[in-house]
């Protein structure tokens, strides 16, 4: 199991990653070690990408999934990039690795197309770091050339708050991007400031709801009057809507009756966890039951 392996890595820790520890030397000493750890991590494939399913809010049907990044280690199992990706950025890593991370989803799209009758899309997470590279359209469409990946299955995530950020820049870059044929999409909305204004001039696509919204939905009123200002926004902006966090049945049930005019995909430990992408072929083939 993933998560227990998971939980393994973040509470064990004999010599090299006490990645808990409150103690500040400690934590310094295994930065270094972890980075170093990463740096010999990409030549020798100890990164994975994990998939979690996204679900069709109303049919059911599974035709696209988020790339979620893991760092195996022998002694840690499976370290999460809560753990990982700061110290990537921190140190300049993580412009690599999102350039591995990026070119593996769009062999997996190739990969599942050939597979599957019907394409998967696949969405990935970038760094404000990584877009905001001088060369980072040039690389990106270097990419997709190479692995002769359909543009329109890839799509790619960034934070609401890296967004509005640097608003006017971005919507520059995020126009760049766009007319290579790739998606967009602002993750963990809600949590950063959004201006309204700009929302509308971004070229994007999907808005994903963060987690935090979700988790009290079927009890607070705040909650579902949250998400529903946030649906008829999307509506109103033609953006369709991923709901991140989706638990329980309760959940699931809620989230459904608050979106139901609006076209929503769901994605949470209730349909599918992150996992290895061989494990998610029965959700595209079948679906789920909804
Ligand atoms: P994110 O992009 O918002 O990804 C969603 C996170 O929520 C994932 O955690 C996922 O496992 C978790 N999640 C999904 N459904 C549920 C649920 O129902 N309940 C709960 N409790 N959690 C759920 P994960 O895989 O640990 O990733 C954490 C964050 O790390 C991601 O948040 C993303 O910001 C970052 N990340 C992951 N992979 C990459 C990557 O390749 N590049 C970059 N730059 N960041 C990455
Ligand atoms: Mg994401
Ligand atoms: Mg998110
Ligand atoms: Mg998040």
């Amino acid at each position: 199991n993933a998560d227990a392996a998971m939980y393994n890595a973040k509470s064990s820790g004999k010599n090299g990653f006490k990645l808990h520890s409150h103690d500040l030397t400690d934590r310094c000493l295994n930065r270094l070690k972890l980075e170093e750890y990463m740096r010999e991590s990409l030549e020798v494939d100890n990164f994975e990408l994990f998939y979690q399913v996204k679900v069709d809010a109303s049919t059911g049907t599974t035709k696209s999934a988020e790339a979620l990044l893991r760092l195996h280690h022998e002694e840690f199992g499976l370290i999460s990039p809560g753990e990982f990706i700061p110290v990537a950025e921190d140190t300049g890593l993580i412009v690599d690795l999102g350039y591995w991370v990026i070119r593996q989803a769009c062999k997996q799209i190739v990969k599942w197309q050939n597979e599957f009758n019907i394409p998967v899309s696949i969405s990935v997470n970038v760094s404000g770091k990584q877009v905001s590279q001088a060369n980072f359209v040039k690389r990106l469409k270097h990419i997709l050339l190479e692995t002769n990946v359909d543009p329109s299955l890839l799509e790619i995530e960034l934070t609401e708050s890296i967004v509005m950020g640097n608003a006017e820049e971005n919507i520059v870059r995020l126009n760049e991007i766009k007319s290579l044929g790739v998606k967009l999409s602002i993750d963990d909305f809600g949590t950063g400031y959004s201006s309204l204004n700009y929302l509308k001039r971004f070229p994007i696509d999907n808005l994903k709801i963060d987690r935090s919204f979700i988790t009290d939905i079927s009890s607070k009123e705040e909650d579902k009057a949250i998400v529903s200002a946030i649906s008829a926004l999307a509506d109103a902006l033609s953006l369709n809507i991923v709901v991140e966090g989706v638990e329980t049945k309760e959940q699931l049930m809620s989230v459904r009756e608050i979106c139901k005019d609006s076209p929503t995909l769901i994605q949470g430990f209730y349909f599918a966890r992150p996992e290895p992408a061989d494990k998610c072929k029965t959700s595209f083939i079948k679906g789920f039951q909804i």
